[in-house]
């Protein structure tokens, strides 16, 4: 596929025209890869912006008023992403996980959500379709988008201290709205919620018990926290090594502030370890794709805002499904492009960086978090 590259100044738009095999047999669901690895959970970037900064994601210096955002004609419409998304369930995707840039800031998303929630897997069951989110905007939103068919949310949080929060997030935001957002949300039925707290070394790690603390004591069971590694996506957050948290770390300040046991994992190509409180009040999981990469199983696909397919948070080029819906195929066309991208998958960003190093593991220029969704 090498000579389909399309070569554009902003690599944020680098593209690869998928080809379109002939003959390809109807998908099965039995999609895999070069390891072998199925074809199971969609993540869609539905917009590019977001109403926060977040210093590691996002930083102000770069994204900053001059920056340029996709064009509203250049995002794929509601109806292109359910076409697309019907697609990869007939290859065996379950799992619909809607992010960005900040996936409540897109106009109407509760109208994709409820599109969505209609879709079927090939034993007629619905999807697992969630959601995640900064949770600015949450409580406002949590009960249409329940109504609307929405099964979970994951909300990102990184800090329980409003100003170590505040300046996180960059725009000053209170974290007493988002707190409210995930009240909204477990009021809404959107659980159990899951809370997002990627973990910088020196920023907001003392952060870590305070909010086990408070998840476990205000919601008990049904709100799951779960610590990140920082992680070198991108090329615009200044990652640095000595910056990550190990998980074997915050593993170990939680057992010792509350005692913790190690549970299995609930579903193959999970990303979380789960541990339980000893007390029996919930659990937490650790995210370790730094200090323990999981690519093993690995089992996602990333659905770019504007329609281009990525087979790894570290790849540097998408597939321009776009250019296959806009350009007239079929869906038996479009079924056969995914399938070829798919078995031709060979990455395993994590693993490789892990066994040599970030440097080595990928030379070109990494995606941004923001575009192509976490
Ligand atoms: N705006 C939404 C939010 O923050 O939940 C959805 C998109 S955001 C890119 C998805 C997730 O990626 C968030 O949980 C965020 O914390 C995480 N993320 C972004 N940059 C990261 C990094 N460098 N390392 C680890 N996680 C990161
Ligand atoms: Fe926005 Fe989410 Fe990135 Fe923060 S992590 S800047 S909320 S997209
Ligand atoms: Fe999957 Fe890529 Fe992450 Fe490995 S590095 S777990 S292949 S997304």
């Amino acid at each position: 596929m090498g000579d389909n590259v399309i070569p554009l100044a902003d690599l944020r738009h680098a593209a690869l025209l998928p080809t379109i095999p002939r003959d390809a047999p109807a998908p099965s669901g039995l999609l895999a890869d070069r390891h072998g690895r199925p074809l199971r959970d969609l993540r869609i970037s539905v917009t590019d912006r977001c109403n926060f900064r977040c210093t590691y994601c996002m930083p102000k210096e770069v994204f900053d008023r001059d920056y340029r955002f996709l064009p509203q004609p250049e995002l794929l419409s509601f109806e292109e992403i359910t076409r697309l998304a019907r697609v990869f369930v007939a290859h065996g995707v379950r799992k619909l996980r809607l992010t960005g840039g900040e996936p409540l800031l897109r106009k109407n998303i509760e109208v994709l959500v409820q599109m969505l929630a209609g879709l079927r897997d090939a034993q007629g069951e619905p999807l697992d379709l969630t959601l995640t989110t900064n949770a600015s905007l949450l409580a406002r939103k949590a009960e249409a988008l329940a109504r609307a068919g929405l099964r979970r949310v994951t909300v990102s949080l990184d800090a329980l201290d409003d100003a170590v929060f505040r300046r996180m997030n960059d725009v000053d935001f209170p974290v007493a709205d988002v707190l409210a957002g995930i009240d909204a949300a477990v009021a809404a039925g959107l659980g159990p919620v899951k809370i997002n707290m990627v973990v910088q070394r020196g920023t907001n790690d003392h952060e870590i018990v305070p909010m086990a603390r408070h998840f476990r004591e205000r919601h008990g069971g049904r709100v799951v926290l779960r610590f990140i590694e920082f992680m070198d996506v991108g090329t615009t957050n200044g990652w640095r090594m000595d910056e990550v948290l190990p998980s074997a770390e915050v593993v170990r300040r939680l057992d010792e502030a509350f005692g913790l046991q190690a549970l299995e994992p609930s579903q193959p190509g999970e990303t979380a370890a789960r541990w339980a409180y000893r007390d029996g009040l919930g659990e937490v999981g650790v995210i370790s794709s730094v200090t323990q990469p999981f690519c093993g199983d690995c089992n996602r696909a990333r659905l770019s805002t504007e329609g281009r397919l990525f087979l790894c948070l570290f790849a540097t080029q998408g597939h321009d499904l776009r250019a296959l819906l806009r350009g007239g195929h079929d869906d038996q066309q479009l079924a056969a492009a995914i399938g070829h991208i798919w078995s031709g998958r060979d990455d395993r960003y994590s693993e490789l960086r892990h066994a040599q190093s970030p440097e080595a593991a990928g030379t070109g220029r990494r995606i941004e978090m923001h575009y192509i969704g976490g």
